[in-house]
């Protein structure tokens, strides 16, 4: 056993040791009896200092004031407080745990004046600072925790293992919907009422909710309805502390959002599989990543070509792709896509597909671009219709020649290039002569195809720079590039002589000519209608000319196209208006002196222009096919008038001059027999006049024609003999019966040597062939006498009479029947018509 003192000095050892501040306290009079180093330290005095001074002297607070005042049972009930102390050497407060203990007496170090029975007091301390820190950096810690759970984008509960609830957060609240009442009031089952009446199956989550009460370990994830629409998902896993289960952590997500961006997403995908515009998506890279069936189509092979290269080796736009990219890019700015054509490359090499592409870009949060979307719709077939329509609008159906529009656009590049390099050209305007004889004959299939083989003749005629077109029914317009006046007149005499070797076509040959105006760039016009029209102008001089030609336009044409026109127009108000008559003048036969027939010519006498010579105004009826309907009403006034002669007993025959044009009508012998037979006249009486190109048309049509007039017994009689064709074997097979000697070949009557050669020669032929022979235009008594001794049948002509209206040739034949045996003299002739 230790002495007192011995165990005195190890108790103050031990103390000074102590890490722990410990003092000794006198009671009742509080006096420090002892301290050991740490208290010297904590409180910042000399343990010498505090000895025997009352503990009050470090109460720092009133509040420890309040403490030491207690009654002793009180100060040592053994309570640990927290209060602070005031520590000297630092100026400060430091946080302090602090008990008190009742020294039994028999324990202690021992102190003189110690009063035996009252006991002693261990006073312990415990700095706490660096406790007090901590605690509140966990404070800290935990609001802001809590304040992170609050602005938590998921719901947040977290409950004890009886499914307490402990905390929630704001999310919480909205997301299921919680009454105000709930927030402010702690109330776990209405809380738990409230969550229940919410879902849509309130027993399945009561049970859910059940089980994981019953295994704190589960961690589960499920989905709920909620009444209000929308759809939760709420985890749940198990809160541990020290690696035990001590509740339970709920994370709720709306993710009604989200599954209706999966269910667009689904149908997203749908539409791009099954949608007929060919779709690619690119990264913001813009490598392609995917494509749709459509367009796996369009590129015609392995999709695995195009993915992962870049769009611009999927598709070929108007500009290189880097050019194009901040067009692009603007657009995506502005509007969000771009939309413009482009050239798909199809896997196929060198094959392209026109497509009209739509390139929508898709960005992401930021406002960066995530991907793009290119729909792409398949131009090719419709790129096919507008090269029909093209080709159609653009060509002649019949030929497949370029048509006008064609030609509007060549002549303008070539005045636009024209102007820059003094460059010169010429259109020729070509009209077939006499086409639409061909067309009424032979039928508009046949006169299609004779107008295909011309215009395969005429396009050998040009070089690759020249434009042939058809421009209307038998019209063509050729433009000769960088043609002088030289070219031109070279160019068309060829087109001539190519014209004048003659056509076959089902075994049949014929021959076709054609007129040719010229019109010259800039000398004639400085546009394509100008030039056309003053092309198309010379062309009508070259017909009235007599065709088979060609001409230069002469600015004085025009002037002479409007009369055309305008007489055009008054012809076909004249036979109306009674403008028009038929005049008769007398054929004299030679055998005997008298007047035996007569010829029909039309007059025309215009109320503003005059008599109109039908020199000027047959031509252009022949050219309107007017002559048909002038032709039929002059038929039926000669027929009526060779009626009147032979019902007063003078039978006289009445010619007829028929155009070629009525000649070929259908119908035309069957029209002339029913007007004999209306007005009674036999046949024998009526003659008409053709002219030689008439019968050189059709030579087997021709002969039925002849064969069936002949068989009605009129007469034919070949007009203007000497200045067509001429050919003797037409004489020898068709039924003619009279050769009219033209006027031209009678002026030179008598002297002219080679007139009287020909005028001899025709009616040498007619008496061998048995065609009886008249001489036309005979204006004297020389002319007559030649005639006669010739051994010409009969004449006509103004020595006798001009054509002269009915009632006057009625009256000059009663003259010359009353002296009957007397020669018709030039002192008969009537007024002049
Ligand atoms: P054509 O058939 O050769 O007619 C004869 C022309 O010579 C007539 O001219 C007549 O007036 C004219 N003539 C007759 N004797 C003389 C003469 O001694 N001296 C002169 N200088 N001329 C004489 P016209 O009436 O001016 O007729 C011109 C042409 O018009 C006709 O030539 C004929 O081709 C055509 N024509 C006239 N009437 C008709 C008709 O009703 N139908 C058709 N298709 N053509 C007609
Ligand atoms: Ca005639
Ligand atoms: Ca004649």
């Amino acid at each position: 056993m230790s002495s007192p003192l011995q165990q005195a000095n190890l108790w103050r050892a031990m103390a000074d040791g102590l890490q722990q501040a410990i003092w000794l306290i006198e009671t009742p009079s509080l006096k420090m009896l002892y301290a050991n180093q740490a208290a010297a330290q904590l409180v910042g005095m000399a343990v010498q200092e505090m000895l025997d001074c009352d503990v009050r002297k470090l109460a720092a607070t009133p509040q420890d004031q309040i403490f030491w005042q207690q009654p002793l049972e009180d100060i040592t009930a053994g309570i640990r407080s927290y209060t602070t102390v005031w520590n000297a050497d630092k100026a400060c407060q430091v946080a302090v745990e602090r008990w008190v203990q009742a020294l039994p007496t028999s324990v202690g170090p021992g102190h003189a004046g110690h009063q035996e029975g009252s006991p002693l007091l261990v006073l312990s301390m415990l700095d706490r600072t660096e406790n007090e820190t901590s605690t509140q950096e966990f404070e800290a810690l935990l609001s802001e925790l809590r304040a992170t759970l609050d602005s938590a984008a998921d719901g947040i509960l977290t409950c004890d293992l009886l499914g307490r609830i402990r905390a929630f957060n704001h999310r919480l609240a909205q997301i299921w919907q919680l009454p105000e009442t709930l927030l402010t009031r702690r109330d776990d089952e209405a809380i738990e009422a409230h969550m229940h009446a919410q879902v849509l199956d309130p027993e399945g989550y009561r049970l859910r909710m059940a089980m994981l009460r019953r295994d704190p370990l589960l961690e589960v994830a499920d989905i709920f309805h909620l009444r209000n629409g929308s759809t939760i998902e709420q985890r749940s896993v198990p809160q541990l502390t020290h690696g035990r289960p001590s509740g339970r952590v709920y994370i709720f997500r709306d993710i009604t959002q989200l599954i209706q961006a999966q269910a667009g997403l689904k149908l997203a995908a749908q539409v791009f599989d099954s949608s007929l515009d060919a779709i690619f998506i690119a990264d913001q890279g813009h490598a392609i990543v995917r494509i749709n069936t459509s367009c796996q189509t369009l590129l015609q092979g392995d999709p695995a070509q195009v993915l992962g290269r870049p769009v611009s080796a999927l598709l070929d736009f108007d500009l290189p792709i880097r050019a194009l990219m901040p067009e692009v890019e603007m657009a995506w700015e502005a509007q969000g896509f771009w939309a413009g054509e482009a050239m798909l490359r199809t896997t196929q090499p060198g094959v392209f597909n026109p497509v009209q592409l739509s390139w929508v870009v898709l960005r992401d949060d930021r406002g960066a671009i995530a991907q793009s979307i290119g729909f792409m719709r398949d131009l090719a077939p419709q790129r096919a219709v507008q090269q029909r329509i093209e080709e159609l609008t653009l060509t002649d159906t019949l030929t497949g020649l370029p048509n006008r529009v064609q030609l509007t656009r060549r002549v303008q590049t070539a005045i636009d290039s024209a102007s820059k390099r003094n460059a010169e050209f010429a259109l020729l305007f070509l009209d077939l002569d006499r086409f639409k004889i061909v067309n009424d004959s032979l039928g508009h299939p046949f006169g299609d195809r004779v107008l295909k083989l011309v215009a395969l003749r005429l396009q050998d005629c040009l070089r690759q720079a020249d434009m042939l077109c058809r421009v209307g029914g038998d019209e063509f317009v050729i433009y000769l590039h960088d043609a002088s006046r030289a070219t031109a007149e070279s160019v068309a005499r060829r087109v001539l002589d190519e014209m004048n070797s003659p056509f076959t076509l089902d075994g049949m040959g014929f021959s076709i000519q054609g007129s040719i105006g010229i019109s010259l760039y800039p000398h004639d016009g400085h546009c394509l209608d100008d030039l056309i029209k003053h092309a198309d102008s010379a062309m009508y001089r070259v017909k009235e000319r007599g065709r088979g030609s060609y001409g230069f336009y002469q600015p004085e044409m025009n002037a002479n196209l409007l009369a055309r026109m305008k007489m055009e127009h008054a012809m076909r108000l004249a036979l109306g208006s009674e403008h028009m008559a038929v005049h008769y003048q007398p054929q004299v036969d030679f055998a005997t002196g008298r007047i035996a027939g007569m010829e029909a010519l039309l007059r025309w006498q215009d109320p503003q222009m005059g008599a109109v010579s039908p020199a000027a105004f047959i031509p252009l009826a022949e050219e309107c096919g007017y002559i048909i309907t002038l032709g039929a009403w002059v038929m039926e006034q000669a027929v009526r008038e060779a009626a009147y002669w032979q019902g007063i007993g003078l039978p006289l025959v009445v010619s007829v001059n028929v155009s070629a044009l009525e000649f070929r009508q259908p119908g035309f012998v069957e029209r002339t027999s029913w007007l004999l037979s209306r007005y009674g006249l036999p046949g024998q009486l009526l003659e008409l006049e053709l002219t030689e190109t008439v019968l050189l048309q059709d030579a087997q049509e021709m002969e039925q024609l002849l064969g069936a007039l002949a068989q009605l017994g009129i007469g034919l009689s070949i007009d203007d003999f000497g200045t067509g064709y001429s050919s003797l074997a037409y004489l020898k097979r068709l039924p003619i019966d009279r050769l009219k000697i033209d006027k031209s070949f009678v002026d030179g009557l008598p002297g002219q040597e080679s007139d009287e050669a020909i005028v001899y020669a025709i009616i040498s032929m007619g008496r061998a062939l048995g065609i009886e022979v008249v001489a036309e235009g005979v204006e004297t008594i020389a002319q007559r006498d030649v005639l006669q001794a010739m051994g010409c049948d009969f004449y006509q002509g103004y020595l006798c009479a001009r054509a002269l209206p009915s009632q006057q040739l009625r009256e000059l034949v009663q003259q010359t029947r009353i002296a009957v045996g007397q020669e018709v003299s030039a002192n008969a002739t009537g007024p002049s018509s």
